[in-house]
């Protein structure tokens, strides 16, 4: 018998408009400069959303000085008291790091983030976030996102200025959108494939979880031993859809309210369910 064919998803979006989903996050950026070369860097590459997570500096002539003609980029800045803030709504976001961390996102390259951060545009919103000039990004940043991409560079001297980092990747984004338009996907979906999880709300389900651990003793947030990182990094892996954090939420709401065998309630199970 012939198996009906998995049909395989193809975005139909133009590669402009994928890079249209793109937000660029600056997070406690302290040059002005900075930021004017960010937007210039953004606009030579195609794209124009900019996210300004608490600027530890003012937009001044130093700032439009830099971005050159790129003043509309700086002109529709979104300005966000937390990083949270500028990640809401995005299904996906990866941090530039010049360093990698122990307990970081998956790592991938600068070259090979740009096909699958496309993919992840097919289905909203997603966003490259960068560090302070000096500190770079928190871990908690970091662990906000869901890979993390190192630019090559000199061991000696790894630290590219915040503009060129900005450069590097929204080249790469550009070359991919336009060579391999629209982006294949790297695994077909299935016909029960859900919309991506929105960041938000695997946000809201981490803190589910960490209130379920706390609340079964299996987590003492006293002595955390970097359990809560290590689960983020797992489901980071798992690109959650709607349905699975639906899912999983339920089973938080079971854990936190057992009501007995809830397979007793359900309706009698679908054709093709199991
Ligand atoms: N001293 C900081 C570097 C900050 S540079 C540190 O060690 O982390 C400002 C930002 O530019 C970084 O937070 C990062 O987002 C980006 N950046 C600079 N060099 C990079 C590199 N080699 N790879 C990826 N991102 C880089």
């Amino acid at each position: 018998m012939n198996q009906a064919p998995v049909p395989t998803f193809q975005p139909d979006d133009s590669p402009q408009t994928l890079l249209d989903r793109v937000r660029v996050v600056l997070c406690r950026t302290s040059h002005p400069g900075n930021i004017g070369a960010a937007a210039r860097a953004m606009k030579t590459m195609g794209l124009s959303r900019l996210y300004l997570v608490s600027p530890m500096c003012e937009l001044d002539s130093v700032a439009e000085a830099r971005a050159a003609g790129a003043s509309d980029v700086l002109i529709g800045a979104v300005r966000c008291a937390s990083l949270g803030e500028a990640l809401s709504g995005c299904v996906h976001a990866v941090a530039l790091s010049a360093r990698l961390r122990d307990l970081g996102p998956v790592a991938s390259g600068v070259r090979e983030s740009a096909v699958p951060l496309l993919q992840a545009a097919a289905a909203g919103d997603v966003a490259l976030v960068f560090g302070n000039e000096t500190s770079g990004l928190s871990n908690e940043e970091l662990q906000r996102c869901q890979k993390a991409v190192t630019i090559p560079s000199s061991p000696a001297f790894s630290s590219l200025n915040l503009g060129a980092a900005v450069q590097v990747m929204a080249y790469e984004l550009r070359m991919a959108a336009f060579n391999e338009a629209p982006p294949a996907m790297e695994t077909p979906a299935t016909p029960f494939q859900s919309p991506a999880a929105a960041l938000d709300e695997i946000e809201r389900f981490y803190e589910h979880l960490e209130r379920v651990l706390i609340g079964t003793g299996f987590h003492d947030p006293a002595r955390p031993r970097r359990l809560l990182p290590k689960l983020r990094r797992l489901f980071g892996r798992a690109a959650l859809e709607k349905d699975e954090i639906n899912i999983l939420r339920g089973i938080l709401d079971s854990i936190e309210k057992p009501t007995g065998p809830q397979w007793k309630h359900r309706n009698p199970v679908e054709p093709g369910e199991n």
